[in-house]
């Protein structure tokens, strides 16, 4: 199993539920997409959301891809 592990922005803001499209960034292990995050969100100029102009979050998050199983199925 192959797995991937990147981080994502999304808005802050609880009434709002914009999320970044593009990954921010992808991390070798789950371990550095998590203090990658961490790191980014204690960033002092922080993205604000295009959409209501809240600050935006990080999250790292993990993609795992089954080798034996062809995309698209
Ligand atoms: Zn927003």
């Amino acid at each position: 199993m192959i797995s991937r592990f990147k981080i994502r922005a999304y808005c802050s803001s609880p009434r709002c539920e914009y999320v970044q499209k593009e990954d921010v960034i992808e991390a070798i292990n789950y371990e550095t997409a998590y203090s990658l995050a961490q790191l980014y969100n204690e960033l002092p100029s922080k993205q604000r959301c295009p959409e209501c102009g809240e600050r935006m979050a990080y999250y790292s998050h993990t993609i795992v891809k089954d080798p034996f199983v062809a995309d698209g199925i």
